[in-house]
Order: structure tokens, then sequence, then C-alpha cells
């Protein structure tokens, strides 16, 4: 007998359901946050800054949602820990994760050092509690298209090896944790409109740095808001049967080589 089918609209709702997003002060954490909001949502954002885009004190009135946002550095174990938990005291429990604090090292590899490699503990303390509340849950890690191939004109070896470790992370972990019904997937932006892509830009030659903006075949950076589609779907039960998978959103880069044409 065939399935009865059902409205698909609801399945995208996120009404109820608690997130933490860090790095949502601003750029692609923020919009997360943002459309978590408008989607139902309830969102704590933990940050090293002291405080978010201005944006962030309206969600509560504008979507009704519940926020909260507190300053912790995610490198740092005990001001993580703090943050961690006082975002799961004022929301009550975690349904989904969203890791999207981080910074791009673009210098020769040679001259990196040890702490510009990523750290991941606040998967493990959000994997943690989703266990402890036994009742499933998503994570959306942010890889990127630089996951994926090295891109002439970046010296960004580290970046490269972190984001590489973040795909293969979320394949190791949506094994892991599938029996937690927990599921684990990624995005891979390509060249994402945020402060982090001007500080990039900034340090390029002028060629570099437009190289950027002509190379996806759609023709334009991407910004922030290009991203959550893919956020809201993989947090949402509309992708209740996907885990380990990778969506990449870069206007088409990763489908050629990047030759500036
Ligand atoms: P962004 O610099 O605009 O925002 C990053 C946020 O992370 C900031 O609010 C910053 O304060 C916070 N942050 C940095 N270090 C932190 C720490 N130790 N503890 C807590 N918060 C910290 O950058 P973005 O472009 O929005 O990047 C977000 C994520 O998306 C990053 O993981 C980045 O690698 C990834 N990404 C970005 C691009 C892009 O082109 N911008 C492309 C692919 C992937």
């Amino acid at each position: 007998m065939a399935p009865s089918l059902e409205d698909i609209r609801p399945a995208f709702d996120l009404k109820g359901r608690n997130f933490i997003v860090t790095g949502g002060a601003q750029g692609i954490g923020f919009a997360a946050a943002r459309a978590i909001c408008e989607m139902g949502g309830n969102v704590a954002v933990l940050d090293i800054q002291e405080k978010p885009v201005d944006e962030f004190d309206t969600l509560s009135s504008h979507f009704g949602a519940k926020t909260f946002y507190v300053q912790a550095d995610v490198v740092n174990e005990e001001s993580l820990n703090r943050g961690f938990a006082q975002a799961v005291e004022h929301l009550g429990t975690v349904d989904g994760l969203v890791p999207a604090a981080g910074i791009a090292i673009d210098k020769p590899f040679v001259d990196q050092t040890w702490d510009e490699f990523t750290r991941i503990q606040e998967i493990n303390l959000a994997a943690k509690q989703m266990i402890k509340q036994g009742s499933g849950g998503s994570m959306v890690l942010l890889a990127s298209q630089t996951a994926h191939c090295a891109i002439p004109g970046h010296r960004m070896a580290a970046y490269n090896m972190s984001k590489g470790g973040v795909f293969m992370l979320s394949k190791a972990l949506a094994v892991e944790l599938a029996p937690h019904n927990i599921r684990v997937n990624t995005i891979s932006p390509g060249f994402v409109d945020s402060e982090m892509l001007q500080r990039v830009k900034a340090a390029k030659i002028p060629r570099e740095a437009q190289q950027m903006e002509i190379s996806p075949p759609m023709k334009r950076l991407s910004n922030a808001n290009d991203l959550t589609g893919a956020i809201v779907y993989l947090l949402s039960d509309a992708a209740r049967f996907t885990t380990a998978a990778d969506i990449p959103i870069t206007g088409g880069l990763h489908a050629g080589t990047i030759d500036g044409l």
C-alpha cells in the first residue's frame, strides 16, 4: 500500500525548538539565528564579542522567539563550559546546534602556529546534552568549499585542513550519533560576503580579490541569507532522514576550477 502523503510545510517548522548558535554575533551565525527565530525556534547565541549586531535585540519582539546572548570563547574550555551551561539553563533543552564561530587564516603554511587550528569542543557539549535529553537533535556544521579543494591565490592550509576536518568529523559523528537520533550534516559555502571575507579580501592583491566575485558561475559573492534555507532545512524535520550529507552553496563554484573567467 502506498504511504499516505503528508503536508510538507509543517515539517520545516521549528516551533518550540531550542537551538544554540556559536559565532552568532554577526555574519553567517547571526543569519542562522535570525532564520531559526523566523521559523518559530528559540535561540541562544555564544560569541566572543561583547555584543551582537543591534538587530539581535529585535528578534524576540519581531518573531516572538526566546533569545539569549552570552559572551564566550569557544576555544577556551572554562569560558565555553560556562557559556554553554548558561545557554542550556536559559533554553531548558537543546534540539540543535549551528557551530558558526570561526576565524580565517590566510597566510603561508610555514608561518602558521598551533593556536590557529580549529577546536571543536562545542559539538561535544551539544552531543552530550542531546544524548542526555534522549529526544534526538540536529547539528549543521560549517564546512566550506575549502574543505573540498585548495583555491589558487589563497594561502589557507590550516583553514583547508580545519574545514576538511569538519567535513569528515560530520561523517564520523553522523554514524556515531545516529543511534541517538542525532543528525549531523554540513553546508559548504563558497565566498560569503561577511566581515571574515572582507578581512581576507583586504589582505589580497586586487586581482585575487576580484577573482572571488567572478569565479562562481553565478558571478557574485554569496551573502549569509543565501545559506539560511539550507540551515533551516537541515535543522528541521523536513531533513529527518538526512544525515552525513553536505550541501555546497557556492553559486556553482564547486562544479569546476577557478580561473577568473
Ligand atoms: P564572521 O567573522 O563574520 O563571524 C564569525 C563569528 O565568530 C564572529 O561573530 C566572531 O566574533 C565569532 N568568533 C570567532 N572566534 C570565536 C571564538 N573563539 N569564540 C566565540 N566566537 C568566536 O565570519 P562568517 O563568514 O560569518 O563565518 C562563520 C563560519 O562560516 C566560520 O566557521 C567560517 O569559517 C565559515 N565559512 C565562511 C565563509 C565565508 O566566505 N565568509 C565561507 C565558508 C565557510
